[in-house]
């Protein structure tokens, strides 16, 4: 049977992953989180001090990539079957989804030479098709051919609640809701206003807000929409 690219995007925390992995699942596609990828570059400059109070050592940060030093991989991991993000080989899954990084991953995502260093990256994964992939620009830049494209929404506040129960659900301290509010509603902001690949649906996106779905009903919205665009192939 032929394959197919699910391009996913949409605005933080509105649970594209979710449903990017469930499809995946289910479908026995590769699943492609390539957030994680612009969080795995930030937890490196933040790591090697290539951010300080706010402040991007842009150079710098060119020059480590340049010459190798920033390795952004994933590996497989055994009991989930889910990808885990790797920095030079390290697991970094939980430390990439911190405040700290939230924080300061939109104004390294929007540098056109990171971008330009994960977009190849992404598009190599993508060569052989089966792969859903989520992110900001998969369906405009990363993978303007690909057969099924949707863009995800849902308010501000029901997106920070989200992400608030996920982030308690884990265990983390001290967040809290405002906190998390302002930072989603600042990630919309500089995602949509950049110069290169800004956040916006792709002119032949399938448009979902999912403010009122549940995650079933979702789910089965997406794969009915797989199955149509496949069975049309
Ligand atoms: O999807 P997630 O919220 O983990 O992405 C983190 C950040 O990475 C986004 O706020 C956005 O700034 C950036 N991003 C991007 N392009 C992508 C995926 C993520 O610019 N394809």
């Amino acid at each position: 049977m032929n394959k197919i690219i699910v391009a996913i995007d949409g605005h933080s925390s509105c649970g594209k992953s979710t449903m990017a992995k469930a499809l995946a699942k289910t479908v026995g596609y590769v699943y492609v989180d390539t957030g994680a990828m612009y969080r795995v570059v930030t937890l490196y400059a933040l790591r090697n001090r290539l951010i300080e109070n706010g402040r991007i050592y842009e150079y710098a940060l060119l020059q480590h990539i340049t010459f190798g030093w920033v390795k952004v991989t994933f590996q497989l991991d055994p009991a989930t079957k889910l990808p885990l993000a790797c920095l030079n080989g390290e697991v970094v899954e939980d430390e990439i989804r911190g405040m700290e990084v939230s924080n300061h991953v939109s104004p390294i995502a929007a540098l056109p030479f990171v971008r330009t260093f994960l977009v190849e990256q992404q598009q190599l994964m993508g060569q052989e098709k089966g792969i859903v992939m989520d992110g900001r620009d998969i369906g405009t830049v990363v993978f303007p051919q690909a057969e099924l494209k949707i863009f995800v929404t849902a308010t501000a506040e029901v997106r920070a609640q989200r992400r608030y129960d996920e982030l308690i659900g884990k265990g983390e301290k001290n967040v809290s809701f405002d906190d998390i509010l302002k930072n989603v509603q600042e990630r919309d902001y500089i995602d949509s206003h950049r110069e290169v690949a800004p956040l916006r649906p792709a002119d032949d996106a399938l448009i979902l807000d999912n403010s009122q779905l549940t995650r079933e009903q979702q789910n089965a919205w997406l794969l009915e929409k797989f199955n149509a665009v496949l069975s049309a192939q």
